[in-house]
Protein backbone atom coordinates (compact mmCIF):
# COMPACT_ATOMS: atom_id res chain seq x y z
CA UNK A 1 0.00 0.00 0.00
CA UNK A 2 1.47 3.68 -0.98
CA UNK A 3 2.52 5.38 2.25
CA UNK A 4 0.30 8.32 3.49
CA UNK A 5 1.49 11.38 4.34
CA UNK A 6 0.30 13.93 6.95
CA UNK A 7 0.10 17.66 5.80
CA UNK A 8 2.55 19.44 8.12
CA UNK A 9 2.05 22.07 10.23
CA UNK A 10 3.90 24.08 7.54
CA UNK A 11 1.68 23.98 4.86
CA UNK A 12 -1.25 24.68 7.09
CA UNK A 13 0.29 27.88 8.43
CA UNK A 14 0.96 28.90 5.20
CA UNK A 15 -2.95 28.22 4.22
CA UNK A 16 -3.84 30.58 6.95
CA UNK A 17 -1.75 33.53 6.02
CA UNK A 18 -3.66 32.79 2.71
CA UNK A 19 -6.55 33.23 4.31
CA UNK A 20 -5.55 36.24 6.18
CA UNK A 21 -4.24 37.93 3.27
CA UNK A 22 -7.88 37.18 1.59
CA UNK A 23 -9.55 38.69 4.70
CA UNK A 24 -7.37 41.66 4.28
CA UNK A 25 -7.86 42.15 0.59
CA UNK A 26 -11.82 41.95 1.68
CA UNK A 27 -11.40 44.73 4.24
CA UNK A 28 -14.50 46.80 3.85
CA UNK A 29 -17.10 44.74 1.94
CA UNK A 30 -18.73 42.18 3.03
CA UNK A 31 -18.64 39.49 0.25
CA UNK A 32 -21.52 36.58 0.71
CA UNK A 33 -20.72 33.10 -0.04
CA UNK A 34 -23.46 30.65 -0.56
CA UNK A 35 -22.27 27.22 0.38
CA UNK A 36 -24.53 23.85 -1.56
CA UNK A 37 -24.19 20.53 0.00
CA UNK A 38 -25.42 17.65 -1.72
CA UNK A 39 -24.88 13.60 -0.76
CA UNK A 40 -23.70 12.39 2.33
CA UNK A 41 -23.16 13.96 5.71
CA UNK A 42 -19.12 13.62 5.34
CA UNK A 43 -20.36 15.95 2.53
CA UNK A 44 -21.90 18.08 5.28
CA UNK A 45 -18.66 18.25 7.33
CA UNK A 46 -16.45 18.94 4.72
CA UNK A 47 -18.34 22.36 3.97
CA UNK A 48 -19.00 23.24 7.68
CA UNK A 49 -14.71 23.12 6.91
CA UNK A 50 -15.43 25.29 3.93
CA UNK A 51 -17.20 27.78 5.38
CA UNK A 52 -14.29 27.57 8.26
CA UNK A 53 -12.17 28.76 5.68
CA UNK A 54 -13.96 30.68 3.69
CA UNK A 55 -15.19 32.99 7.35
CA UNK A 56 -11.19 33.46 7.81
CA UNK A 57 -11.08 34.95 4.76
CA UNK A 58 -14.16 37.53 5.19
CA UNK A 59 -17.17 35.94 4.00
CA UNK A 60 -20.49 36.00 5.39
CA UNK A 61 -23.59 33.51 4.14
CA UNK A 62 -26.18 33.85 2.28
CA UNK A 63 -28.98 31.14 0.43
CA UNK A 64 -29.48 33.20 -2.28
CA UNK A 65 -28.01 32.28 -5.10
CA UNK A 66 -28.21 36.03 -6.88
CA UNK A 67 -26.85 37.78 -3.70
CA UNK A 68 -24.04 35.28 -3.89
CA UNK A 69 -20.81 36.65 -5.08
CA UNK A 70 -19.03 33.36 -4.63
CA UNK A 71 -21.10 30.20 -4.75
CA UNK A 72 -19.32 26.65 -3.70
CA UNK A 73 -21.40 23.71 -4.81
CA UNK A 74 -20.35 20.36 -2.69
CA UNK A 75 -20.60 17.59 -5.08
CA UNK A 76 -21.88 13.82 -4.65
CA UNK A 77 -20.86 10.65 -7.07
CA UNK A 78 -22.79 8.00 -5.20
CA UNK A 79 -25.71 7.79 -7.84
CA UNK A 80 -26.13 9.26 -11.73
CA UNK A 81 -28.87 10.95 -9.87
CA UNK A 82 -27.06 12.87 -7.43
CA UNK A 83 -24.51 14.22 -10.57
CA UNK A 84 -27.32 15.19 -12.53
CA UNK A 85 -28.84 17.57 -10.14
CA UNK A 86 -25.87 19.19 -9.44
CA UNK A 87 -24.97 19.33 -13.14
CA UNK A 88 -28.52 20.70 -13.67
CA UNK A 89 -28.62 23.62 -10.95
CA UNK A 90 -24.69 24.69 -11.89
CA UNK A 91 -26.46 24.75 -15.30
CA UNK A 92 -28.95 27.04 -13.73
CA UNK A 93 -26.29 29.24 -12.61
CA UNK A 94 -26.01 30.54 -15.78
CA UNK A 95 -28.97 32.87 -14.71
CA UNK A 96 -27.16 33.97 -11.62
CA UNK A 97 -23.87 35.20 -13.50
CA UNK A 98 -25.48 36.78 -16.03
CA UNK A 99 -27.29 39.01 -13.16
CA UNK A 100 -23.82 39.02 -11.42
CA UNK A 101 -20.43 38.78 -13.62
CA UNK A 102 -18.06 38.95 -11.40
CA UNK A 103 -19.72 35.65 -9.31
CA UNK A 104 -17.64 33.39 -8.65
CA UNK A 105 -18.64 29.78 -9.03
CA UNK A 106 -16.36 26.72 -7.56
CA UNK A 107 -17.23 23.29 -7.83
CA UNK A 108 -15.63 20.38 -5.29
CA UNK A 109 -16.48 16.97 -4.07
CA UNK A 110 -16.66 13.41 -5.00
CA UNK A 111 -18.52 14.41 -8.43
CA UNK A 112 -15.56 16.07 -9.56
CA UNK A 113 -12.65 14.19 -8.21
CA UNK A 114 -13.77 11.30 -11.11
CA UNK A 115 -11.38 12.18 -14.11
CA UNK A 116 -14.62 12.08 -16.79
CA UNK A 117 -16.95 14.65 -14.72
CA UNK A 118 -14.26 17.03 -14.39
CA UNK A 119 -13.45 17.05 -17.74
CA UNK A 120 -16.98 17.36 -18.86
CA UNK A 121 -17.14 20.26 -16.49
CA UNK A 122 -14.02 21.72 -17.79
CA UNK A 123 -15.86 21.36 -21.78
CA UNK A 124 -19.57 21.99 -21.03
CA UNK A 125 -19.66 24.50 -17.86
CA UNK A 126 -17.74 27.56 -18.28
CA UNK A 127 -19.46 29.30 -15.95
CA UNK A 128 -17.38 27.52 -13.64
CA UNK A 129 -13.97 29.12 -12.11
CA UNK A 130 -12.60 26.72 -9.82
CA UNK A 131 -12.96 22.75 -9.59
CA UNK A 132 -10.61 21.40 -7.04
CA UNK A 133 -11.60 17.00 -5.56
CA UNK A 134 -11.58 15.99 -2.02
CA UNK A 135 -8.03 15.77 -1.72
CA UNK A 136 -7.46 19.27 -2.30
CA UNK A 137 -9.81 20.66 0.51
CA UNK A 138 -6.79 21.86 2.96
CA UNK A 139 -5.71 24.25 0.03
CA UNK A 140 -8.65 25.76 -0.36
CA UNK A 141 -7.46 29.12 0.27
CA UNK A 142 -4.41 28.58 -1.62
CA UNK A 143 -7.02 27.59 -4.98
CA UNK A 144 -9.04 30.62 -4.33
CA UNK A 145 -6.41 33.53 -4.17
CA UNK A 146 -5.40 31.72 -7.60
CA UNK A 147 -9.00 31.97 -8.64
CA UNK A 148 -9.85 35.67 -7.94
CA UNK A 149 -5.84 36.64 -8.88
CA UNK A 150 -5.72 35.39 -12.64
CA UNK A 151 -8.70 35.58 -15.16
CA UNK A 152 -7.52 31.59 -16.16
CA UNK A 153 -10.09 28.82 -14.73
CA UNK A 154 -8.48 26.48 -12.08
CA UNK A 155 -8.46 22.92 -11.77
CA UNK A 156 -6.69 20.87 -9.06
CA UNK A 157 -8.11 17.31 -8.98
CA UNK A 158 -5.13 14.94 -7.63
CA UNK A 159 -4.97 11.36 -7.96
CA UNK A 160 -3.75 9.70 -3.93
CA UNK A 161 -4.33 7.96 -1.58
CA UNK A 162 -5.06 10.35 0.54
CA UNK A 163 -3.16 12.59 3.39
CA UNK A 164 -4.23 12.95 7.31
CA UNK A 165 -4.77 16.75 7.75
CA UNK A 166 -5.78 17.87 10.81
CA UNK A 167 -6.76 21.52 12.36
CA UNK A 168 -9.09 23.10 9.45
CA UNK A 169 -11.06 25.80 10.78
CA UNK A 170 -15.08 24.51 10.97
CA UNK A 171 -18.00 26.56 11.10
CA UNK A 172 -20.83 24.83 12.24
CA UNK A 173 -24.41 24.96 10.85
CA UNK A 174 -26.08 24.58 14.25
CA UNK A 175 -25.20 24.84 17.73
CA UNK A 176 -27.22 21.56 19.17
CA UNK A 177 -25.51 19.10 16.73
CA UNK A 178 -22.23 18.26 15.36
CA UNK A 179 -20.74 15.99 12.67
CA UNK A 180 -17.42 14.49 14.37
CA UNK A 181 -15.33 12.70 11.47
CA UNK A 182 -13.32 10.03 12.75
CA UNK A 183 -12.08 8.47 9.93
CA UNK A 184 -11.30 9.57 5.80
CA UNK A 185 -12.21 7.33 3.35
CA UNK A 186 -12.46 3.68 2.83
CA UNK A 187 -10.87 0.38 1.74
CA UNK A 188 -13.54 -1.34 0.82
CA UNK A 189 -14.50 -1.61 -2.78
CA UNK A 190 -18.19 -2.92 -2.51
CA UNK A 191 -18.20 -3.30 -6.54
CA UNK A 192 -20.84 -1.14 -7.14
CA UNK A 193 -19.49 2.18 -5.21
CA UNK A 194 -17.26 5.01 -6.28
CA UNK A 195 -16.32 5.96 -2.87
CA UNK A 196 -13.08 4.76 -2.61
CA UNK A 197 -11.91 6.18 -5.74
CA UNK A 198 -12.62 9.13 -5.21
CA UNK A 199 -11.94 9.65 -1.44
CA UNK A 200 -9.16 7.64 -0.90
CA UNK A 201 -7.63 4.70 1.42
CA UNK A 202 -8.91 4.98 5.03
CA UNK A 203 -7.34 7.52 7.30
CA UNK A 204 -8.03 7.56 10.94
CA UNK A 205 -7.78 10.61 12.87
CA UNK A 206 -5.26 9.97 15.84
CA UNK A 207 -7.64 9.12 19.29
CA UNK A 208 -6.34 12.31 21.42
CA UNK A 209 -7.73 14.72 18.59
CA UNK A 210 -10.86 12.81 18.33
CA UNK A 211 -11.42 12.90 22.22
CA UNK A 212 -10.48 16.53 22.18
CA UNK A 213 -12.94 17.87 19.93
CA UNK A 214 -15.61 15.79 20.86
CA UNK A 215 -15.07 17.57 24.69
CA UNK A 216 -14.74 20.88 22.59
CA UNK A 217 -17.87 20.46 21.46
CA UNK A 218 -19.82 19.20 24.47
CA UNK A 219 -18.20 22.36 26.41
CA UNK A 220 -19.44 24.41 23.79
CA UNK A 221 -22.87 23.72 24.36
CA UNK A 222 -23.28 20.65 21.40
CA UNK A 223 -25.77 17.71 22.68
CA UNK A 224 -25.67 15.64 20.16
CA UNK A 225 -22.76 14.45 18.31
CA UNK A 226 -22.32 11.89 15.46
CA UNK A 227 -19.31 10.17 14.95
CA UNK A 228 -18.20 10.11 10.98
CA UNK A 229 -16.88 7.58 8.55
CA UNK A 230 -17.85 5.22 5.37
CA UNK A 231 -17.13 2.41 7.89
CA UNK A 232 -16.30 3.42 11.62
CA UNK A 233 -16.04 -0.34 12.51
CA UNK A 234 -12.60 -0.29 10.83
CA UNK A 235 -11.68 2.71 12.78
CA UNK A 236 -7.86 2.39 14.08
CA UNK A 237 -6.52 -0.41 11.55
CA UNK A 238 -4.13 1.94 10.49
CA UNK A 239 -2.67 2.99 13.16
CA UNK A 240 -0.67 1.84 15.39
CA UNK A 241 -2.43 3.11 18.69
CA UNK A 242 -3.91 -0.11 19.36
CA UNK A 243 -7.62 1.63 20.01
CA UNK A 244 -10.87 0.32 18.25
CA UNK A 245 -13.99 2.44 16.99
CA UNK A 246 -15.79 1.08 20.91
CA UNK A 247 -12.63 3.23 22.54
CA UNK A 248 -13.55 6.02 21.13
CA UNK A 249 -17.46 5.47 21.88
CA UNK A 250 -16.04 4.55 25.95
CA UNK A 251 -14.10 7.56 25.92
CA UNK A 252 -16.62 10.08 24.39
CA UNK A 253 -19.00 8.76 27.01
CA UNK A 254 -16.92 9.84 30.03
CA UNK A 255 -16.83 13.11 29.13
CA UNK A 256 -18.97 15.01 31.79
CA UNK A 257 -22.29 16.33 30.33
CA UNK A 258 -25.64 15.68 29.42
CA UNK A 259 -25.46 14.82 25.26
CA UNK A 260 -26.22 11.85 22.78
CA UNK A 261 -23.31 10.02 20.99
CA UNK A 262 -24.44 8.23 17.58
CA UNK A 263 -22.31 7.15 14.83
CA UNK A 264 -22.52 5.86 11.48
CA UNK A 265 -22.12 3.95 9.16
CA UNK A 266 -20.78 0.85 10.65
CA UNK A 267 -20.11 -1.85 7.68
CA UNK A 268 -21.53 -5.37 8.97
CA UNK A 269 -18.23 -7.44 8.15
CA UNK A 270 -16.60 -5.59 10.99
CA UNK A 271 -19.11 -5.11 13.25
CA UNK A 272 -18.30 -7.25 16.39
CA UNK A 273 -20.27 -7.93 19.69
CA UNK A 274 -17.51 -5.57 21.71
CA UNK A 275 -19.22 -2.80 19.83
CA UNK A 276 -22.89 -3.10 20.52
CA UNK A 277 -21.57 -4.32 24.48
CA UNK A 278 -20.01 -1.02 24.58
CA UNK A 279 -23.63 0.68 23.45
CA UNK A 280 -25.31 -1.13 25.84
CA UNK A 281 -23.06 -0.09 29.08
CA UNK A 282 -22.43 4.19 27.65
CA UNK A 283 -25.53 5.29 28.36
CA UNK A 284 -24.44 8.07 26.39
CA UNK A 285 -24.37 5.95 23.51
CA UNK A 286 -27.88 6.48 21.09
CA UNK A 287 -29.50 2.81 21.01
CA UNK A 288 -29.51 3.57 17.12
CA UNK A 289 -27.00 1.41 14.97
CA UNK A 290 -26.98 2.10 10.95
CA UNK A 291 -25.91 -1.50 9.04
CA UNK A 292 -26.39 -1.19 5.73
CA UNK A 293 -27.46 -4.84 4.39
CA UNK A 294 -27.16 -3.92 0.50
CA UNK A 295 -29.27 -7.40 -0.13
CA UNK A 296 -30.60 -10.43 1.34
CA UNK A 297 -29.33 -12.95 -1.36
CA UNK A 298 -25.69 -14.59 -0.45
CA UNK A 299 -24.85 -14.64 -4.36
CA UNK A 300 -25.74 -10.86 -4.88
CA UNK A 301 -23.57 -10.28 -1.48
CA UNK A 302 -20.63 -12.08 -2.93
CA UNK A 303 -21.12 -10.49 -6.22
CA UNK A 304 -21.05 -6.90 -4.12
CA UNK A 305 -17.77 -7.84 -2.40
CA UNK A 306 -19.20 -7.30 0.82
CA UNK A 307 -17.87 -10.05 2.92
CA UNK A 308 -20.89 -11.05 5.35
CA UNK A 309 -23.26 -13.60 4.62
CA UNK A 310 -27.57 -13.24 5.08
CA UNK A 311 -26.75 -15.53 8.06
CA UNK A 312 -24.24 -13.89 9.30
CA UNK A 313 -26.21 -10.71 8.99
CA UNK A 314 -29.24 -12.00 10.78
CA UNK A 315 -26.98 -13.31 13.40
CA UNK A 316 -25.75 -9.57 14.34
CA UNK A 317 -29.09 -7.87 14.11
CA UNK A 318 -30.03 -10.91 16.53
CA UNK A 319 -27.37 -10.07 19.51
CA UNK A 320 -27.58 -6.24 19.10
CA UNK A 321 -31.14 -6.73 19.85
CA UNK A 322 -30.42 -9.24 22.81
CA UNK A 323 -27.66 -6.98 23.63
CA UNK A 324 -29.96 -3.46 23.29
CA UNK A 325 -33.62 -4.66 23.63
CA UNK A 326 -35.45 -1.93 21.71
CA UNK A 327 -32.71 -0.30 19.82
CA UNK A 328 -33.35 0.84 16.50
CA UNK A 329 -31.86 -0.48 13.56
CA UNK A 330 -31.65 1.48 9.47
CA UNK A 331 -30.15 0.11 7.25
CA UNK A 332 -29.60 0.96 2.81
CA UNK A 333 -30.70 -1.66 0.30
CA UNK A 334 -29.72 -1.51 -3.18
CA UNK A 335 -32.48 -2.68 -5.22
CA UNK A 336 -31.80 -3.84 -9.03
CA UNK A 337 -27.85 -5.40 -8.65
CA UNK A 338 -26.25 -6.30 -12.35
CA UNK A 339 -27.86 -9.68 -13.05
CA UNK A 340 -30.37 -9.42 -9.69
CA UNK A 341 -33.20 -12.14 -10.00
CA UNK A 342 -36.55 -12.11 -9.17
CA UNK A 343 -35.63 -14.51 -6.66
CA UNK A 344 -32.33 -13.10 -5.53
CA UNK A 345 -35.04 -10.23 -4.73
CA UNK A 346 -37.52 -11.78 -2.81
CA UNK A 347 -34.25 -12.61 -0.33
CA UNK A 348 -33.94 -9.20 0.17
CA UNK A 349 -38.09 -8.73 0.66
CA UNK A 350 -37.58 -11.52 3.56
CA UNK A 351 -34.82 -10.00 5.57
CA UNK A 352 -36.78 -6.74 5.62
CA UNK A 353 -39.54 -8.66 6.86
CA UNK A 354 -37.89 -10.64 9.37
CA UNK A 355 -35.68 -7.47 10.66
CA UNK A 356 -38.50 -5.05 10.16
CA UNK A 357 -35.96 -2.36 10.15
CA UNK A 358 -36.84 1.50 11.85
CA UNK A 359 -35.76 2.86 8.70
CA UNK A 360 -34.27 1.98 5.45
CA UNK A 361 -32.98 4.04 2.72
CA UNK A 362 -34.04 2.02 -0.78
CA UNK A 363 -31.37 2.60 -3.60
CA UNK A 364 -32.17 1.53 -7.34
CA UNK A 365 -28.35 0.16 -8.96
CA UNK A 366 -26.93 3.32 -10.18
CA UNK A 367 -23.45 2.03 -12.90
CA UNK A 368 -20.68 4.02 -11.80
CA UNK A 369 -17.70 4.28 -13.82
CA UNK A 370 -14.55 2.22 -13.06
CA UNK A 371 -16.74 0.06 -10.82
CA UNK A 372 -16.18 -3.59 -11.37
CA UNK A 373 -20.39 -3.66 -11.59
CA UNK A 374 -20.72 -1.23 -14.13
CA UNK A 375 -19.17 -3.77 -16.26
CA UNK A 376 -21.55 -6.73 -15.05
CA UNK A 377 -24.16 -8.11 -17.09
CA UNK A 378 -27.35 -6.37 -16.58
CA UNK A 379 -29.97 -8.13 -18.23
CA UNK A 380 -32.94 -6.46 -16.32
CA UNK A 381 -34.83 -3.50 -17.63
CA UNK A 382 -35.32 0.09 -15.33
CA UNK A 383 -38.86 -0.67 -15.27
CA UNK A 384 -38.92 -4.22 -13.83
CA UNK A 385 -35.98 -2.81 -11.26
CA UNK A 386 -38.97 -0.14 -10.51
CA UNK A 387 -41.48 -2.42 -9.73
CA UNK A 388 -39.48 -4.66 -7.20
CA UNK A 389 -37.85 -0.83 -5.66
CA UNK A 390 -42.07 -0.10 -5.01
CA UNK A 391 -42.71 -3.32 -3.61
CA UNK A 392 -40.04 -3.55 -1.07
CA UNK A 393 -40.91 0.70 -0.22
CA UNK A 394 -44.27 -0.62 0.64
CA UNK A 395 -43.28 -3.76 2.46
CA UNK A 396 -41.22 -1.68 4.40
CA UNK A 397 -44.03 1.61 4.93
CA UNK A 398 -46.22 -0.60 6.31
CA UNK A 399 -43.86 -2.37 8.88
CA UNK A 400 -42.23 1.49 9.47
CA UNK A 401 -45.76 2.46 10.41
CA UNK A 402 -46.49 -0.36 13.01
CA UNK A 403 -43.08 0.08 14.69
CA UNK A 404 -44.02 3.27 14.97
CA UNK A 405 -47.54 3.19 16.36
CA UNK A 406 -45.74 0.50 18.67
CA UNK A 407 -44.22 4.02 20.50
CA UNK A 408 -48.13 5.34 21.32
CA UNK A 409 -48.48 5.54 25.58
CA UNK A 410 -45.16 5.42 25.93
CA UNK A 411 -42.50 8.38 27.68
CA UNK A 412 -39.32 8.78 25.52
CA UNK A 413 -36.51 10.56 26.26
CA UNK A 414 -35.90 13.77 23.83
CA UNK A 415 -33.71 16.19 22.44
CA UNK A 416 -36.02 19.25 21.45
CA UNK A 417 -34.09 20.38 18.35
CA UNK A 418 -36.03 23.29 16.79
CA UNK A 419 -39.22 24.64 15.50
CA UNK A 420 -41.57 27.29 17.05
CA UNK A 421 -43.48 27.49 20.02
CA UNK A 422 -46.74 25.07 19.61
CA UNK A 423 -44.70 22.44 17.26
CA UNK A 424 -41.10 22.00 18.57
CA UNK A 425 -39.04 19.15 16.56
CA UNK A 426 -37.46 16.73 18.86
CA UNK A 427 -35.44 13.79 18.19
CA UNK A 428 -35.43 10.07 20.37
CA UNK A 429 -32.07 8.29 21.40
CA UNK A 430 -33.14 6.05 18.51
CA UNK A 431 -33.22 9.02 16.23
CA UNK A 432 -37.05 9.16 15.58
CA UNK A 433 -38.65 12.69 15.08
CA UNK A 434 -41.16 13.79 17.60
CA UNK A 435 -43.47 16.70 17.57
CA UNK A 436 -43.98 18.32 20.81
CA UNK A 437 -46.44 21.07 21.86
CA UNK A 438 -44.32 23.17 23.98
CA UNK A 439 -42.71 26.48 24.52
CA UNK A 440 -39.20 27.80 22.10
CA UNK A 441 -37.32 28.40 25.28
CA UNK A 442 -36.96 24.50 25.45
CA UNK A 443 -34.57 24.60 22.47
CA UNK A 444 -31.60 22.33 23.71
CA UNK A 445 -32.47 20.40 26.54
CA UNK A 446 -33.32 17.20 27.19
CA UNK A 447 -37.05 16.07 27.92
CA UNK A 448 -39.86 13.60 28.84
CA UNK A 449 -42.81 13.04 26.57
CA UNK A 450 -45.47 11.02 26.37
CA UNK A 451 -45.95 9.77 22.65
CA UNK A 452 -49.97 10.32 21.65
CA UNK A 453 -50.19 9.61 18.32
CA UNK A 454 -48.16 8.05 15.38
CA UNK A 455 -47.74 8.41 11.12
CA UNK A 456 -44.81 6.92 9.57
CA UNK A 457 -41.97 9.21 9.44
CA UNK A 458 -43.13 10.95 12.62
CA UNK A 459 -44.66 10.93 16.40
CA UNK A 460 -46.23 13.20 18.08
CA UNK A 461 -45.44 13.81 22.00
CA UNK A 462 -46.34 15.90 24.70
CA UNK A 463 -44.22 16.88 28.18
CA UNK A 464 -44.95 14.95 31.03
N1 LIG B 1 -20.01 3.38 3.66
C1 LIG B 1 -21.36 3.19 3.75
C2 LIG B 1 -21.65 1.69 3.87
O1 LIG B 1 -20.95 0.88 3.38
O2 LIG B 1 -22.66 1.40 4.44
C3 LIG B 1 -22.16 3.66 2.59
C4 LIG B 1 -21.84 4.89 1.90
S1 LIG B 1 -22.76 5.16 0.45
C5 LIG B 1 -22.44 6.86 0.32
C6 LIG B 1 -24.46 5.09 0.97
C7 LIG B 1 -25.28 4.07 0.29
O3 LIG B 1 -25.43 4.37 -1.07
C8 LIG B 1 -24.74 2.67 0.29
O4 LIG B 1 -24.94 1.99 1.49
C9 LIG B 1 -25.50 2.02 -0.84
O5 LIG B 1 -26.72 1.46 -0.40
C10 LIG B 1 -25.79 3.20 -1.75
N2 LIG B 1 -25.00 3.12 -2.99
C11 LIG B 1 -23.66 3.20 -3.11
N3 LIG B 1 -23.30 3.05 -4.40
C12 LIG B 1 -24.44 2.85 -5.10
C13 LIG B 1 -24.73 2.61 -6.48
N4 LIG B 1 -23.77 2.52 -7.39
N5 LIG B 1 -26.03 2.46 -6.83
C14 LIG B 1 -27.03 2.53 -5.93
N6 LIG B 1 -26.80 2.74 -4.62
C15 LIG B 1 -25.53 2.90 -4.20
FE1 LIG C 1 -18.88 2.29 -0.62
FE2 LIG C 1 -18.67 -0.15 0.45
FE3 LIG C 1 -16.94 1.77 1.18
FE4 LIG C 1 -19.51 1.90 1.93
S1 LIG C 1 -18.03 0.33 2.53
S2 LIG C 1 -18.28 3.59 1.09
S3 LIG C 1 -20.57 1.06 0.18
S4 LIG C 1 -17.13 0.86 -0.84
Amino acid sequence: MPQLETVSDEELARQREIMAEIARSNEGRRPLAFVDTYGCQQNEADSERIRGMLRLMGYEFTEDEFAADLIVVNTCAVREHAEQRVLGNVGALNHTKKAKPDQKIVLCGCMVQQKHMAERVKKSYPIVDLVFGPHELYRFPELMQTMLGRKKRVFAVRETPGEYVEGLPVERSSPLKAWLTVMYGCNNFCSYCVVPYVRGRERSRRAADVIEEARSLVESGVKDITLLGQNVNSYGHDLDEGHDFAYLIERINAIPGDFVIRFMTSHPKDATERLFRTMADCEKAAKHIHLPFQSGNDEILRAMNRHYTRDGYLRLVDKARELMPGVSLTSDVIVGFPGETDEQFEDTLSLVERVRFDLLFTFIFSPRVGTPAASMPDPFTREQKQARFDRLLELHNEISAQKQAEHVGRVERVLIDGGETGRLTARTGENRLVHVNADKSLIGEFRDVLITDSTTWSLEGKLV
